[in-house]
């Protein structure tokens, strides 16, 4: 089959992986210079299936009410929301009840313990190295930090997610660099879960599927999609901020192969087999005009990454992947570098920064690991989160013949990504996919 995969963030490079090992003609469409270029681009990195669940549960509305009032808030909300944000708020609400919040964290979970599984075969029989380390710590302050995360702990099923609960001398046996002088009351070890790059991992796997035949045509804006038997793809050259030229000079990886064609001025109409439209926020106005509305939000998240020191004189940075509970901020060992990263701002801009956030990621870093990382050279990042209101993301047909869907990730994109693509690749072709499919579909959140 000829097929066009729409974005090429971690969701779309798996997508087109997954196609190009069953054999498929993929083509890539990416408004961008390169993969992994917007929300993929660096995230905290953590894999922690038992940790996948949705935002809206029992109990949430209460507690980001209680966080918005506070100076460390992990929840922000700002002004200059779209017109979405109220109906959006209002079926997340709806969405917290505890029945549903059980569906759908049961459909999280089984996709991401499929989605690790799958993480695992390809770069262990690819041999990808990306930067991971294993285990999360999640440290607990105090008492009152402990009891808060009881009824998660409850949940979690010993046998797919091993846990301890460790009190703060046996939290610094795993991760030695934290600093002994933070009141620390308990922290929990998952083994089993872990911390990976996720922009690098995208790098590796695109150039897997180049191997495989699949190719990405970057600078390339997907306008519309012509629904059809087949459907067609009407693209065109994408409008950057930063001129064609400048944007190759500074791509960081060697192996970029630079955008694989020139297009002419002109929209070009291309017909496909299937289309995948893996384009997280930049969805909505695709399918819109397809008569598709799905409640996808941007919810905003900060990152800051810096290189650690390597001398005696300082204290080492961490082995793996902490959260620090109180504040909602992991912590993330990246080879060489350190990232703190955490906040959910609804509203706003990708654009504008906000301080108070930035001087959580920092201070959270500093009472963890005080001088193990060169924060002159840190790099600040902001990405906005394709959220769904309900929890999972959507995957499978969308209803309009060949057009084929695998978004609304939320925040567990990385960590979901090799199983969705995998269930998509199934189902395009009718195999019947690994897991149970159920409640992943469309019908859920058709608007
Ligand atoms: C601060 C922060 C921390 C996070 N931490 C974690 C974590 O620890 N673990 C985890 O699992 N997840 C985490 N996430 C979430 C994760 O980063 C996202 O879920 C994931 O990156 C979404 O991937 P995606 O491919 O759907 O979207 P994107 O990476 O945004 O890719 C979509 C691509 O589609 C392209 N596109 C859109 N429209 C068009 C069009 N019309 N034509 C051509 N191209 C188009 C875009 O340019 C983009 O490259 C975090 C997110 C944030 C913000």
């Amino acid at each position: 089959m000829r097929v066009a995969v729409i974005g090429a963030g971690i969701i779309g490079v798996t997508t087109a992986y997954e196609l190009a090992s069953d054999g498929h003609e993929v083509s890539v469409f990416e408004r961008q210079g390169t993969v992994a270029a917007e929300t993929s681009f660096a995230n905290a990195g953590v894999i922690a299936p038992g940790y996948v669940t949705p935002w809206a549960g029992p109990g949430m509305p209460g507690k980001v009410l209680g966080h918005l009032l506070s100076r460390h808030a992990p929840v922000r909300l700002r002004a200059g929301h779209g017109a979405g944000t109220l109906p959006w708020l209002w079926k997340w609400w709806r969405a917290c009840r505890l029945r549903t919040y059980q569906a759908n964290r049961l459909r999280m979970q089984r996709l991401a313990f499929f989605s690790r599984a799958r993480l695992h075969s390809i770069s262990q029989s690819l041999q990808l190295d990306y930067e991971r380390s294993d285990g999360y710590l999640v440290l607990l302050r105090t008492p009152r930090d402990l009891a808060l995360v009881q009824p998660g702990l409850a949940l979690l099923n010993p046998l797919t997610s091993p846990f301890k609960l460790l009190d703060a001398k046996q939290c610094l046996a795993i991760e030695p660099g934290l600093n002994a002088d933070t009141p620390l009351h308990a922290g929990i070890h998952l083994p089993d879960d872990e911390v990976g790059n996720c922009r690098q991992f995208a790098h590796l796997l695109r150039l897997e599927a180049q191997k495989l035949g699949a190719s990405f045509r970057f600078f390339t804006d997907v306008h519309r999609i012509e629904p059809g038997t087949p459907p067609r793809l009407v693209y065109g050259q994408a409008q950057t901020d930063q001129p064609r030229s400048k944007a190759k000079k500074t791509r960081p990886f060697r192996n970029d192969a630079p955008d694989t064609q020139f297009l002419p001025n002109e929209p070009v109409t291309e017909v496909f087999d299937a289309i995948v439209v893996c384009a997280a926020l930049g969805a909505g106005a695709l399918l819109r005009p397809l008569g598709i509305k799905l409640p996808l939000l941007a919810v905003h998240g900060y990152s800051v990454t810096a290189p650690l020191r390597h001398n005696d004189l300082h204290p080492q940075g961490p082995r793996s992947a902490l959260m620090d509970e109180r504040y909602k901020v992991a912590i993330s060992r990246l080879g060489n570098r350190v990232r703190v990263a955490g906040s959910a701002e609804i509203g706003g801009s990708l654009n504008r920064h906000d301080e108070a956030t930035l001087k959580t990621l920092h201070k959270v870093l500093h009472d963890w690991f005080p001088g193990a990382a060169q924060m002159a050279q840190a790099q600040v990042w902001k990405g906005a989160r394709p959220m769904l209101p309900d929890g999972p993301p959507v995957l499978g047909p969308s209803g309009q013949a060949g057009v084929w869907l695998n978004l609304g990730h939320g925040s567990s994109g990385w960590a979901l990504s090799c199983g969705s693509a995998r269930l998509l690749a199934d189902q395009v072709v009718g195999r019947t996919p690994a897991i149970d499919t159920e409640g992943l579909g469309i019908e859920r959140v058709r608007g």
